[in-house]
């Protein structure tokens, strides 16, 4: 769902892909950054991207989404600050900065231990990104 917004004329396409490729480079400096133990720049860079994405209206790829603290900002990294817990359908990502839980729906994957499991529908979208509403 691209919400283009059409004010001031027609300069809004080439602005945004240029957003995107430099909100692309914060997010590679921030993995960067965090590679060096840097968490502050990281941080930053994150901030910069997200400020970039709410200027021009871009939403954030999710990969991109997932590397960050939604509450705090910081760049997450696995097993440094944040945790990371797997249950059926669910992933439970806990930013050990600011100690905010975040829930992700997930596609159930088959079970094929137990006979009993009904097989459950297999909707293509079923992975829940939850939309940020404005
Ligand atoms: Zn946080």
């Amino acid at each position: 769902m691209g919400i283009r917004r059409a004010r001031r004329g027609r300069r809004g396409r080439d602005i945004t892909e240029i957003a995107s490729e430099r909100i692309r480079i914060l997010f590679e400096r921030a993995a960067g950054a965090a590679g060096e133990k840097d968490p502050a720049s990281s941080k930053r860079y994150v901030f910069l991207a997200r400020a970039l994405s709410m200027r021009y209206n871009i939403h954030l790829e999710p990969a991109h989404r997932r590397l960050f603290c939604k509450k705090c900002g910081s760049y997450l990294v696995p097993g440094r600050n944040l945790r990371v817990r797997l249950r059926p359908g669910l992933t439970v990502t806990t930013c050990l900065d600011c100690g905010s839980v975040s829930r992700k729906r997930t596609a159930p994957r088959a079970t094929r231990a137990r006979g009993n499991e009904p097989s459950p529908p297999q909707s293509p979208k079923a992975a829940g990104e939850e939309s940020e509403s404005d």
